[in-house]
């Protein structure tokens, strides 16, 4: 009998991607705050997950740490852009096929989440455009937690081994922060980790994500 291992998918770059996410972010925040911050700013933050860069980025213009408030307010502007921009056709999210599928085939099985750094709507708006059973449980970015509070708080009663695939260091710090296995998506996130091309078959990341769990076919 298969046992319910939950395994945490990274979203963007992971299961497919939004191209023009960073500036949608930005437009966002320029709508709310009457001046979008620069690339240059957005490049100066560190944090990987919405609440953190959106924290950083207040810091910089206002001097102060963002709050719950002005989080949800930007988490609105934002959705409102993406859905304007992926729903009317001027611009298509790519989805990875063979990854999305293989998620689908694993969550057959086990548990399995989505943990990733997008806000929560903002989340849920980017798997349904992605086609993600709706059933499969999504976890964005919350107030004041960073990424690895989040796999934290996914895997939280679920008995182990757990194991998160993404597609950047981020990623692969977060689970090395919890003793994690890691399995990397596209050439972004070195390491000596088992690795994926964004065009890889189902089979192969079902093979990987039981490898890299120590489970035999
Ligand atoms: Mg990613």
């Amino acid at each position: 009998m298969e046992l319910p291992v939950p395994i945490c998918f990274d979203l963007d770059g992971t299961l497919g991607h939004f191209s023009s996410g960073f500036v949608l972010l930005r437009e966002a925040l320029g709508e709310v705050w009457g001046q979008a911050p620069t690339v240059e700013e957005l490049r100066l933050c560190h944090g990987s997950t919405d609440w953190e860069i959106v924290d950083e980025l207040h810091q910089l213009r206002f001097g102060r740490n963002l709050d719950e408030a002005g989080y949800s307010i930007y988490e609105a502007a934002c959705v409102a852009r993406f859905r304007k921009v992926f729903t009317s056709g001027a611009q298509e999210a790519v989805g990875y096929r063979g990854i999305l599928e293989g998620l689908h085939r694993l969550a057959a099985t086990r548990q399995v989440w989505i943990v990733s750094g997008n806000a929560p709507e903002l989340l849920l708006f980017k798997a349904d455009v992605l086609g993600i059973n709706p059933a499969i449980p999504r976890l964005g970015s919350l107030p004041h937690h960073g990424r690895t509070d989040l796999l934290k708080r996914a895997l939280s009663g679920c008995p182990g081994p757990h194991l998160y695939v993404g597609d950047r260091p981020h990623d692969l710090a977060a689970a090395q922060a919890l003793g994690l296995p890691f399995v990397g998506i596209g050439d972004s996130v070195p390491g000596g980790h088992r690795s994926l091309s964004p065009d890889t078959e189902a089979e192969h990341l079902v093979s990987a994500v039981e490898a890299a769990l120590g489970i035999l076919p």
